[in-house]
């Protein structure tokens, strides 16, 4: 999609820079298909509790194909199936489903589990978990939920890193949310590290691939650009951090749900625009984007090479076959 250009007499020029990779990740993908085969294997209406992936276009589609947003199961009538959302949820949701016989699909992506996993390996062993992420976000109330009361702290900031003081400060492992800033993760690692050494926990972070590939896509090409545009859901975590890393880079940058929010004022003096979109934001809504902006600018678009991602996560086993 090298130089492609709508050119006109009148428009001022406008060059786009479209950020490689960007949009769907392959537990977004994963999530909208279980819902998609839920409906296709149960039939209409499927509940779904809490929006499977933060954005409205997602959930307003899949909503037309006949699935149910609730955010509680308490919400969700007898003899339904419900399908829980790709963030995660605390273990007392899937047990009260069971509980009360509701047919349930689990579309926490693998990577949320795996943080999981983790979790109950450090409980089992003994261990107090300092957990890295943003209070009140769905994946951190489900993580916190993987846990008995009073064997997780959430770290928020370098300075709750820095406060800290645990009742046995060499028996301690950490985990992180998927989807934080990489910068801010990392300095709050070393905090831990420095303050804690004999602290457990994985290699780096547990931030996923897609979190990362997008940040480092924004980085790469936030000098060539006067500003950036993400495409997003102000709850969407992974698109929040986009914004922040353009910032950082010492651009403007606002976060836009769709090309309906496109500000033409915002975009004055703006000669090179840099484009992204969240992990759960259609390229759909790239498009859209690119051509609102070609209806006021004579734009010339250039997709960056980036990090090709091949990751695909199997289907839940009740799905396979649907
Ligand atoms: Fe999974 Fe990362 Fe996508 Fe979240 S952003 S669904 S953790 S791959």
């Amino acid at each position: 999609m090298d130089g492609t250009a709508v050119t006109s007499p009148n428009k001022p020029p406008l060059d786009l820079l479209i950020a490689a990779p960007r949009g769907f990740c392959a537990g977004v993908d994963r999530a909208i298909r279980i819902v998609e085969l839920s409906i296709e294997k149960y039939g209409a209406p499927v509940y779904v509790r809490h929006e499977i992936v933060h954005n409205r276009h997602v959930v307003d589609a899949l909503r037309a194909k006949g699935a149910i947003f609730v955010e509680e199961l308490d919400d969700v009538p007898d003899g339904v199936p419900v399908v829980f959302s790709a963030h995660g949820v605390p273990k007392a949701v899937p047990h009260k489903a069971a509980e009360r016989g509701l047919d349930y699909i689990d579309a926490t992506c693998p990577l949320v589990s795996k943080v999981h996993r983790q979790a109950e390996r450090h409980v089992v062993a003994g261990r107090h978990i300092l957990f890295i992420g943003h209070r009140g976000h769905p994946e951190v109330v489900g993580t916190l939920g993987q846990v008995p009361p009073g064997t997780m702290t959430l770290i928020e900031t370098n300075e709750d890193a820095e406060a800290l003081v645990p009742t046995d400060p060499d028996n301690l492992a950490f985990l992180t949310q998927t989807t934080l800033s990489v910068d801010d993760t990392a300095q709050v690692v070393a905090t831990l590290k420095r303050r804690f050494p004999s602290i457990q926990g994985p290699r780096g972070e547990d931030i996923c691939y897609a979190t990362s590939n997008r940040q480092t896509a924004v980085k790469d090409i936030a000098e060539a650009c006067d500003a950036m545009l993400v495409i997003g859901a102000p709850n969407s975590s992974n698109s929040v951090r986009l914004v922040e890393v353009a910032l950082r880079a010492g651009i403007r940058a606002q976060l836009i749900e769709s090309a309906d929010n496109l500000d033409l004022a915002w975009l004055e003096g703006v000669r090179t625009l840099g484009i992204s979109a969240g992990a759960s934001a259609p390229e759909l809504l790239v498009r859209e984007l690119v051509g609102r902006l070609g209806e006021h600018f004579t734009v010339t678009e250039r997709e960056m090479s980036g990090i090709v991602e091949t990751m695909v996560f199997k289907l839940p086993r009740a799905l396979e076959a649907a």
